[in-house]
């Protein structure tokens, strides 16, 4: 066999998180190799399509504080990269006014001084025309959201990581991980070792983690990403200033419904279902489950008259959903030079450049900058008794 390839670091797993994570390490001058399975860029992930929401609208403090430091980074990579990566457009929020969850993310945005505007049923049609509000709906415009150009800010990520010396390879899976002060990592293609690891393989996580004795409770699922013609075309056009927009609740599930200006392709607006069917991250495709697409159908007739209820254009991404749907953030309970990054449970790309300089610090030894506590493994306690 051939010696081993020897690094500082390396990650493994070449989306949003994994990309960020190496440009951090390379950054802070280590020498690391960023493996993907798949030739870059892919579609067969969580961070591919044009655009993902970027929003300090939350229910729990925690995500707003980050955010503040979200943005900051994203417009320095802007800079660094001289690319625009975010269009601001601001973040509708709508649910029942009463509810918890609407009052949750109204007193998240007011405790942390997040610029916000008020809608009553009275003046809702002059700010957002062509959106029907629900009887009993609350509507508030987080302003400061927006959207964040995500195949190009993945490329850029992973280009300023190369600028800096870093080694991405692509198309080599990771087989074989062998735990210990030195980390062996074997591939389709070759033999690395490095004094740290970090594992941000997405959907594919606990196929990586049973090499190192660990399973955590992740759920796979497909999503349906749909796009729907404007009747009129660019009624909802990001240029026309249409927010973002997202429900907390409410009934015929409408919870889990979001939506984006139409931008990306002429005519359409991305409007989904934050919710899918259990999925193999490898046979993704071969099957499409469309009950999420009926109830979305349901939604567009009755509150969006400007759009058609027929989907134009279906693709598909992976949610890696944790039971309590945060992150996990942490190093491997056994082993201390193991870090882990997965179960982003579909709101994890805005978090990037955050995401990756705390998984850079738990690699690097250091005090994480923010408390990492909702995002430990021990929540779970489902370690395997092996350990
Ligand atoms: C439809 C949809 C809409 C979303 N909308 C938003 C939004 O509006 N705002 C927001 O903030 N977030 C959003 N998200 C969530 C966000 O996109 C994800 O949280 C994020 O992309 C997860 O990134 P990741 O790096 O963990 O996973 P991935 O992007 O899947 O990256 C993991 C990588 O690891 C690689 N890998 C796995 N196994 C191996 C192996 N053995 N060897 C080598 N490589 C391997 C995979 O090929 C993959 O490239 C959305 C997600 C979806 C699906």
């Amino acid at each position: 066999m051939s010696t081993a390839e020897v690094y500082d670091y390396i990650v493994i797993g070449a989306g949003v998180q994994g990309s960020f994570t190496a440009y951090q390490l390379v950054k802070r001058k280590k020498k690391t190799l960023l493996l993907e399975q798949f030739t870059l860029p892919h579609t067969r992930g969580s961070s591919h399509g044009q655009t993902r929401m970027i929003r300090k609208a939350y229910d729990q403090n925690f995500y707003t504080h980050m955010m503040d430091e979200g943005y900051e980074l994203w417009a320095q990579l802007e800079r660094e990269a001289g690319v625009k990566l975010f269009r601001r457009t601001g973040l509708l929020v709508m649910g029942p006014e009463n509810s918890r969850s609407y009052l949750d993310f109204k007193s998240t945005l007011e405790k942390n001084k997040i610029p916000m505007v008020v809608l009553t049923p009275d003046n809702f049609n002059q700010h957002i025309p062509n959106v029907i509000l629900a009887d009993g709906d609350g509507a508030l415009v987080d302003t400061t959201a927006g959207v964040l150009y995500a195949d190009r800010a993945l490329k850029v990520a992973q280009g300023q990581f190369h600028k800096l010396g870093g080694v991405i390879k692509d198309q080599e899976k990771v087989t074989d991980i062998k735990p210990g002060l030195t980390v062996t990592v074997s591939t389709s293609a070759g033999v690395y070792q490095a004094k740290g690891l970090v594992i941000t393989a997405g959907a594919w996580a606990n196929e990586l983690l049973a090499h190192v004795n660990l399973h955590l409770p992740l759920e796979v699922m497909r999503i349906n990403v749909c796009y729907w013609k404007e009747k009129v075309p660019d009624s909802y056009h990001v240029n026309k200033r249409f927010p973002c927009f997202l429900l907390t609740e409410g009934e015929e599930a409408k919870d889990h419904i979001y939506g984006l200006p139409s931008n990306e392709y002429p005519g359409l607006m991305k409007i989904c279902y934050h919710y899918g069917s259990e999925t193999d991250p490898d046979q993704r495709d071969k099957k499409t489950d469309c009950a999420d697409i009926d109830i979305l159908r349901r939604y567009i007739a009755r509150y969006l008259p400007g759009v058609i209820p027929e989907p134009a254009v279906v693709e598909s991404c992976m949610y890696t959903l944790t039971p309590d749907r945060h992150f996990v953030v942490d190093r491997h309970p056994a082993y201390g030079n193991i870090v882990i990054g997965t179960g982003f449970s579909g709101h994890g790309f805005k978090f990037g450049p955050v995401i990756g300089k705390l998984l850079c610090e738990l690699s690097l030894g250091e005090v994480p900058s923010y408390d990492l506590s909702p995002f430990q493994i021990s929540r779970f306690q489902t370690m395997k008794s092996s350990l």
